[in-house]
């Protein structure tokens, strides 16, 4: 039987190739021993490439390191990222049958091998795409030809609920299905209808609310763990700070909060309600000499948001690669009620996309997002990227990001 919270009381298994990466730069060591997760971003990642082990070495490693907790995403969707280029994955819009078989299946097969019933599983499943059939797929200003093409043909929900059906069927196996940040789906507009878009999923191709342990926020993003020196309940001279320039009428201001309110609402939605929380802080510290102190000036909403957040972006729908970021909270269990873990998932490192066209076999396009000199789109408010400039494909080691991180970090290093 599976136990509440599996963080609890559990080691969990270090990345060694992901150690070994942070490790070569200069105090890296500091963090390097931290649990990050493995992503099978493709077929060829089940097995193995010449650059990281398959996922049988993983688990192997992970019995070998005396740990009991390892973590996976699972991203290869049909059709993959489609409000951005920068993750176009290795199939196809239609190809969900080889989705279910050539990819699902080959993990389901080694996630229940009995070698590996000690090990508590946890797999993060398919960031950013039910949220982009909620937010992008027909209707506003940012919606994409592609997400309305994943909406109409239902493989995103297809694709989801195999996988939460088969993994689901494996005992020591604890799905947290991803439910984007709060600068993506905090606005009245867009909370409930993601709680529904994340029920259907749930309960389609075999899937059954069951099968979700929980739900994980911020995966590879940089909203702030929490603000403290303001409060989405602040005004300012009877001015509420949803009417900021920065929070735009958003219902949350950060991650702790987000992943609090949205947990009531997918309870409220059917889900069971011992579902516990993720959350993503890999890069969300924001700390170093750019962070504030205390809040802003009350001269105005916007003077006191603007001098008083800590998440220094230009725009809370900028994605990639975020000139400023640093490390956030180390990973660790059961921080706050509600929360089953805080956790890095984006392994800190690891570029979001390149900031410039680059050949590649990976299917991985050039967003504009990822160019330090794009003027933006719809989807963040026409701002510029806030990119670090001269990054190299989506998941390749960015070791000029990685020094950035390390030197803002929040806690610090
Ligand atoms: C990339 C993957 C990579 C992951 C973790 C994603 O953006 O598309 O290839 O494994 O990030 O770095």
């Amino acid at each position: 039987a599976r136990v509440e919270n599996p963080y609890a009381g559990a080691t969990p298994y270090v990345n060694p190739d992901w150690s070994a990466k942070a490790s070569a730069e200069p105090g890296g060591d500091a963090v390097a021993d931290q649990p990050t997760f493995v992503w099978l971003d493709r077929i060829a990642a089940i097995e193995g490439t010449s650059e990281a082990r398959g996922l049988r070495g993983h688990l192997d490693t992970a019995l070998a390191q005396g740990a009991d907790l390892v973590q996976l995403v699972i991203y290869d969707l049909p059709g993959r990222d489609c409000s951005a280029l920068a993750s176009n994955g290795e199939l196809g819009p239609t190809e969900i049958g080889r989705y279910q078989s050539e990819y699902i299946d080959p993990i389901a097969d080694i996630l229940g091998d009995s070698k590996y019933a000690s090990l508590r599983i946890v797999t993060v499943i398919e960031p950013d795409s039910l949220p982009n059939l909620v937010t992008n797929a027909g209707g506003t200003e940012g919606s994409t030809e592609a997400c309305a093409t994943m909406k109409a043909n239902g493989n995103y929900e297809k694709g989801v609920g195999y996988a939460l059906a088969s993994l689901g069927d494996i005992p020591n196996v604890y799905n947290y299905v991803d439910a984007a940040h709060h600068g993506w789906l905090g606005w009245d507009s867009n909370l409930v209808p993601a709680a529904q878009e994340f029920k259907k999923a749930a309960t389609a191709n075999g899937a059954t609310v069951d099968d979700v342990h929980g739900f994980i926020v911020n995966t590879a993003n940089y909203s702030a763990l929490e603000e403290p020196h303001f409060k989405v309940t602040d005004t300012v001279n009877g001015t509420t700070v949803r009417q900021s320039k920065w929070v735009d009428w958003n219902q949350y201001v950060d991650e702790k909060t987000y992943a609090q309110g949205l947990r009531s609402v997918l309870v409220a939605q059917g889900f069971d309600s011992g579902i516990g929380m993720l959350v993503d802080t890999s890069r969300n510290g924001w700390g170093g000499a750019q962070r504030p102190s205390g809040p802003g000036p009350t001269t105005s909403v916007d003077a006191y948001v603007e001098g008083g957040r800590v998440d220094r972006r230009i725009h809370a729908g900028n994605w990639c690669n975020q000139s400023g970021a640093g490390l956030g909270e180390r990973p660790s269990a059961a921080p706050a009620s509600g929360i089953d873990a805080y956790v890095w998932a984006k392994p800190p490192g690891e570029s979001d996309g390149s900031s410039k066209a680059i050949d590649n076999d990976e299917g991985k396009g050039f967003d504009r997002m990822c160019d330090p000199t794009y003027t933006g789109n719809g989807r963040n408010g026409h701002n510029m990227s806030g990119a670090l400039a001269d990054a190299p494909l989506a998941g390749h080691w960015f070791s000029a990001q990685f020094r950035q991180l390390l030197a803002n970090s929040y806690p610090p290093a």
